[in-house]
């Protein structure tokens, strides 16, 4: 795989495949830069080296060319965080695009209209990843987010460079976090899988099982295994049908001398609401009627400390329902926990959807030593998958 710094951008027209898929308001402004700020680093570099940089993007689903959904919108606030000016092309391939392709002096910007407009994105479509890729000189994928789409701008363009095609520094950044914990994490590795459902993360907790020292299942996954080993667990949510599966990968973690903990004490409710009356009860008895929606204070306790005694964490997923405050209070405490370990000076990686979300929410982001701009695409890899993306770019 080459890195950036390998090529010699100079008077080189550049396709950069980066993430610019951004909320916006009612006024169609940008609410959240987060993933152009991740993207700047390599547009940056690129047009430092005299690089003509062709930024190509999806943004929302549209469903053809929809003017909502225009790249347009987005225009000045690129312009504004990489502080130079970026020209904009209405069309994303063809005579008009290749035109102002054209156009681009040394370090300058070309932002692509929406390449979701066109159907054959999404589709993979060679003839239309072979008009992207007459674009321009060189390939570059930074959108880690889309990496395990074999879409046309993301996975098939890289195609059409034999040895011109290099991973931004984004990617990079992402593959070497998760190498951290799944390759070389300093002893004793710690994974935490939380969220809703056994059915979506048993893959990844298998695949992670070779990786680990201890394993923590949070989250509402919790009670197909309490279930599985004959527990009480009320109304809480249960895969019943997975309970074989719960009770092998006790077992595979045992033969591979994973230790796995689960919570001993829960947060229980008398109805899934922010306002039900809550109590708290061991994790096996839990009474009829009443559901766990969060890790007790025992078990946080419990948690925390083996957060501490870690030197590489992984985290995907939260302990409870973090979106209620009566039921955030896991996720917060084990989040505080993680802080206080990276800051001791171990690897912290949180990743894939709604733990990234509770990390920000509880203001905690900056405090984890690296947070994955790509869930799906996370989860994937965490699932053992080579993304096409990153597998596109071998030469
Ligand atoms: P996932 O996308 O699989 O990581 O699941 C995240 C979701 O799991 C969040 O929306 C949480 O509210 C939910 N969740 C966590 N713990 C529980 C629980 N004990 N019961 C029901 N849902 C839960």
């Amino acid at each position: 795989m080459q890195q950036l710094e390998q090529a010699n951008f100079r008077g080189k027209k550049v396709l950069v495949r980066v993430d610019f898929n951004v909320p916006l308001n009612e006024a169609k402004e940008v609410t959240d830069a987060t993933r152009i700020n991740a993207a700047k680093p390599t547009i940056d570099y690129i047009r430092s080296q005299g690089g003509r940089c062709i930024i190509v993007t999806h943004l929302g689903r549209p469903k053809g060319n929809d003017p909502e959904l225009s790249l347009q919108h987005i225009q000045g606030t690129v312009a504004q965080i990489l502080g130079a000016e970026v020209h904009f092309s209405p069309a994303t391939v063809g005579a008009e695009a290749l035109a102002a392709a054209n156009s681009l002096k040394d370090g300058e910007v070309l932002l692509l209209e929406n390449v979701r407009f066109h159907t054959e994105e999404t589709a993979g479509e060679k003839g239309f990843a072979a008009a992207l890729a007459d674009l321009a000189d060189f390939y570059v994928n930074d959108a880690f987010g889309t990496a395990h789409r074999a879409h046309a701008s993301t996975t098939v363009v890289a195609s059409f460079f034999e040895t011109e095609k290099y991973m931004g520094k984004l990617l990079a950044q992402e593959v070497e976090a998760l190498n951290k914990v799944i390759k070389d994490g300093e002893s004793p590795v710690l994974g935490i899988i939380g969220g809703a459902k056994v059915s979506s993360k048993l893959t990844i907790i298998e695949n992670m099982l070779d990786a680990l020292d201890h394993l923590i299942i949070g989250g509402g996954m919790v009670y197909t295994f309490i279930h599985a080993q004959g527990g009480k667990i009320g109304t809480s949510i249960c895969e019943p049908e997975l309970k074989d599966a719960a009770l092998q990968l006790m077992e595979k973690a045992k033969a591979k001398n994973v230790q796995l903990h689960l919570p001993v004490d829960v947060v229980i409710a008398d109805d899934f609401s922010p306002t039900a009356t809550t109590a708290t009860a061991p994790v096996d008895q839990i009474p009829d009627a009443w559901m766990a929606l969060d890790a007790g204070p025992k078990s946080r306790e419990a948690f925390g400390a083996l957060v501490l005694a870690s030197k590489t964490i992984l985290w995907n997923g939260p302990l409870g329902v973090f979106e209620m405050e009566s039921f955030a209070y896991g996720t917060i405490a084990l989040g505080q926990a993680v802080a206080k370990a990276t800051a001791k000076g171990a690897f912290s990686l949180v990743g894939g959807g709604d733990s990234v979300a509770a990390v920000k929410q509880f203001g905690l982001a900056d405090q984890m030593s690296y947070i994955s701009t790509g869930g799906g695409a996370m989860l994937e890899s965490l699932e053992g998958k080579e993304l096409p993306g990153i597998k596109a770019l071998n030469i």
